[in-house]
């Protein structure tokens, strides 16, 4: 027997519908690459998202067809961002921070059709053009003053010339299977080629509500967002589709993600939350430390993408007031996973107990479960220390990859393995140890990269930190601490080992200590630690 209740397909058109009839008079504020400040609403995003599609159809782009944007968090994007998922083709968001070659792998394997851009990106297009056969539009955000007198670019128009004469009217949007294609978004990948993601209509509906559940990300129609992460990472962790179902008013960033920018939005549009990779918080952590300036309107932002460090926390609640959230996720997993909100067992910690839970990466969110298991797949204790594959499975999960990229990559019994590794205490809390890769073997035992890097960039001088196993001719690998110093600071080696011995065991204990100008970072912001691998592949231990 059916349930006799409607059928109202989960299609994201919806939820800009539901934000312009709802919140209409909400305003989508945006630093434009150009400079100024543009004030927008959900009401003015909707109709010119349908001219969007309108302008799309017009083009002959059908059902399924990839739309490409290499582009910074802003309004336009998001009317780009509607108008294509509206009428069922996919929205393909790139990320600048790729390799030129990478990109142009990417483009062709998703034989995008157009290509929606920033003019700070036209240099990096004008390059590649001529190995981008399938591209048959480009689309620079803008006006027509804005184009350049020349370009190698076949078929350059402004968005604005693209959207004039539209009116959006006749369009429909949605009405097609709520499991159609939506977005694409493609994992860096650091081992093989880069891998795609395909998102449906009714994942990425499903995600949205998930995260905004009141023990994760979830914010409300008072709520003033800074969505910093970038919408190339992930969906932007989901937020241009959760924000408009809240109501929430969005101050779109653009380019300049550095610490005194990211402060002059903060400030300015008194923004209640946030969402960022650590390295942001770090500069704006720096920032206001010289600058002596306060956070009197942020109330709590989201950390993720890698391990929140400590002296984050520390700084964000202890003197700012801003409580800190750490949320886990990756591309294929839409991406919220788990988030660390408090429980009835941890809220009542003394601070210095609870941060040991903040630096977790959280409970299962509903939609998605997590088991941890070992090298043969058998389930292991959820005691908070028993170490191993962290597994996912869930309603906004990757089940394969676009055109079957790495074949099957789902177990038996339908779990996805992260390649990260893991435990889970009584509580539910997940604990990231490591990448796979990058766990660091020493004589058999496993020693955690983050949680030493963690310890490090705890003091005063350091800037960032990373921790890699090198070779060793006893222990098959050691740990080597490398260490990017702030400004005009130094640390003796000596001491930072000590600080690390304070909290770990004697064995995890990096065997020595090198400083670098710059801890090289990859294109979503982490530490690039293939790179570092690499030029520390021929290192001696003294030790050794
Ligand atoms: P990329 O490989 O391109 O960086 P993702 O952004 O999908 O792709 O990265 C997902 C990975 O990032 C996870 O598998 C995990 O290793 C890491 N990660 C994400 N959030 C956290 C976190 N809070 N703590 C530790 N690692 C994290």
């Amino acid at each position: 027997m059916l349930g006799r209740m409607q059928d109202w397909p989960l299609t994201v058109d919806k939820i800009l519908d539901h934000a312009a009839i709802n919140h209409g008079t909400r305003e989508i504020i945006s630093r434009s690459v150009a400079g100024p400040i543009v004030r927008t609403t959900y009401a003015d995003i909707r109709v010119r998202a349908r001219k969007v599609s309108e302008a799309l159809l017009a083009r002959g782009v059908k059902l399924g067809d990839r739309i490409g944007t290499l582009a910074w968090n802003s309004g336009d994007h998001m009317e780009t961002w509607y108008g294509t998922m509206g009428i069922g083709s996919v929205l393909h968001t790139l990320n600048p921070r790729l390799y030129p070659e990478q990109l142009v792998w990417i483009i062709n394997h998703a034989e995008d059709r157009m290509m929606f851009f920033d003019v700070t990106f036209l240099p990096l297009l004008e390059a590649i053009a001529d190995k981008l056969p399938t591209v048959e539009t480009f689309v620079m955000y803008g006006d027509d003053s804005m184009l350049p007198e020349s370009t190698k670019l076949p078929n350059l128009i402004s968005n604005e010339a693209f959207l004039s004469g539209m009116s959006g009217a006749g369009v429909t949007w949605g009405g097609f299977d709520e499991n159609t294609a939506c977005g694409l978004c493609y994992t860096s990948g650091t081992t093989g080629d880069p891998k795609g993601v395909l998102y449906s209509h009714r994942s990425n509906v499903l995600h949205s509500l998930i995260s905004q559940h009141v023990d994760a990300m979830g914010v409300g129609a008072s709520d003033v967002v800074l969505p910093i992460v970038p919408m190339f990472h992930a969906n932007c962790w989901g937020l241009v589709f959760s924000l408009p179902i809240a109501g929430s008013t969005i101050v779109m960033p653009g380019a300049q993600l550095d610490g005194e920018s990211v402060y002059e939005l903060l400030d300015a549009e008194k923004v209640t939350y946030s969402a960022a990779v650590p390295t942001v918080w770090m500069m704006l952590a720096e920032y206001l430390e010289q600058s002596g300036k306060m956070l009197p309107h942020l109330k709590r932002v989201t950390i993720g993408g890698s391990a929140v460090p400590e002296n984050i926390i520390r700084l964000f609640e202890g003197k700012y007031d801003v409580q800190v959230d750490h949320g886990w996720g990756m591309t294929e997993t839409s991406p919220l996973g788990s988030y660390c909100a408090m429980s009835p067992e941890t809220k009542d910690l003394p601070f210095e107990e609870k941060i040991k839970v903040k630096l977790k990466q959280g409970r299962a969110l509903f939609g998605a479960e997590l088991n941890v298991v070992d090298d043969a797949g058998r389930q292991l204790p959820r005691d908070g220390k028993s170490s191993g594959h962290l597994m996912i499975r869930g309603c906004a999960i990757a089940a394969s990859y676009y055109k079957d990229v790495g074949g099957n990559i789902l177990d038996e019994n339908g779990w996805f393995d992260t390649s990260d590794v893991a435990n889970i205490d009584r509580y539910g809390f997940m604990q990231i140890t490591d990448r796979a890769k990058d766990v660091i073997k020493s004589g058999g035992e496993w020693i955690s990269s983050i949680e030493l890097e963690n310890i490090a960039v705890g003091h005063e001088a350091v800037a960032n930190a990373a921790v890699i196993g090198v070779a060793h001719p006893k222990w098959d690998e050691r740990p080597l601490l490398i260490v990017q110093l702030k400004q005009d600071c130094s640390v003796a080696p000596e001491e930072l080992l000590a600080l690390i011995g304070q909290h770990v065991a004697k064995w995890q204990v990096p065997d020595d200590v090198v400083f670098v100008n710059e801890i090289p970072l990859g294109a979503t912001g982490k530490i690039n630690k293939l790179a570092l691998r690499e030029t520390f592949r021929d290192y001696k231990f003294p030790t050794a």
